[in-house]
């Protein structure tokens, strides 16, 4: 970016979201997604191609206006490959991310974990917020109820990183008591990376009285770094790289554990074969099947 221009560049196998828009003066703004948009009064154009370099000029008429071209077409890969990730993790939840809404993606997928991993229990509940969505999907297709058994602080007046890992979560997470005493509960997260906030989380559901505590995700194991730009811990922290689900399960303190199939994902999705699933299976760019059999 100068003073005069602007150039948005997307790889070509589009890994990471990168989207245009307009505020109201014409003048042209990018973002990783959509949801920025709404903080600066911005209306969604389109999403920038992966291989698409943008220029966007200033007009001569009117400050801050601008003029957007298609300036080159970085060479085309042989295959896209959109991060999965995004739909499941990062982004918020009132973004379209590759022209999918998250909302009703993890609202869908919550939906498919409830067809494939029932549980006969007293109530459904999210880890606050990151399973929210997933959680509505859920428990509207079993049509059980839903509580808020864990409430989350907004603020702390402690400096996080001066207290125990536990503390920190329980500053942060607060549980209900009276609605978790006795009860058979289930518990929507959307992943599960070290497993460690996972574990504190049953421990302190167990602690407030919580009879069974499952756990139910709607994306499937995490088994490897990423190396296309998004901040994963290594693999040799990872929960599902260093265990068996059985033994996560274990690890965490759960009754019960399941994931969502990427088969099943990537099917209701549609387009599957346009996205990047190597954190969840192993295999990068380059990596063969035979490779990733062996490694598992
Ligand atoms: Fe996204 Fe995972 Fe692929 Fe990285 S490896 S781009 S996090 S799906």
């Amino acid at each position: 970016m100068t003073s005069e221009m602007v150039v948005a560049v997307r790889d070509p196998r589009g890994f990471r979201s990168l989207v245009m828009g307009f505020r109201e003066d014409g003048t042209v703004v990018f973002a990783s997604e959509t949801c920025a948009f709404n903080l600066i009064h911005a209306r969604y154009e389109r999403e920038v191609e992966p291989g698409e370099v943008l220029v966007a000029t200033k007009s001569e008429n009117g400050r801050g206006s601008v003029n957007v071209e298609r300036f080159h077409e970085l060479e085309k890969a042989e295959s896209l490959k959109l991060c999965l990730f995004e739909l499941f993790y990062l982004s918020r939840p009132e973004s379209f991310v590759f022209g999918h809404s998250v909302y009703l993606t993890r609202y869908r997928l919550g939906e498919l974990l409830a067809e494939d991993f029932p549980v006969d229990c007293d109530f459904a509940m999210a880890v606050p917020d990151s399973g929210m969505v997933s959680l509505l999907g859920y428990a509207s297709k079993l049509g059980i109820s839903i509580q808020q058994a864990l409430i989350r602080s907004h603020d702390s007046f402690i400096q996080p990183r001066e207290v125990h890992r536990k503390r920190k979560v329980l500053m942060k997470l607060a549980p209900v008591p009276e609605i978790l005493e006795g009860k058979k509960v289930v518990v929507v997260d959307d992943s599960i990376v070290r497993g460690t906030t996972s574990r504190i989380i049953v421990e302190i559901l167990r602690s407030a009285g919580a009879r069974e505590v499952h756990l139910r995700i709607p994306s499937p194991p995490v088994i490897d770094s990423c190396y296309y730009g998004v901040d994963t811990p290594t693999k040799e922290e990872l929960l599902l790289f260093k265990m068996s689900q059985a033994e996560a399960c274990d690890y965490i303190g759960a009754d019960s554990l399941e994931f969502l199939s990427l088969e099943r994902i990537k099917a209701k999705i549609g387009n599957g074969r346009h996205f990047c699933d190597a954190c969840f299976t192993g295999c990068h760019i380059g990596c063969s099947k035979r490779a990733v059999e062996l490694a598992v």
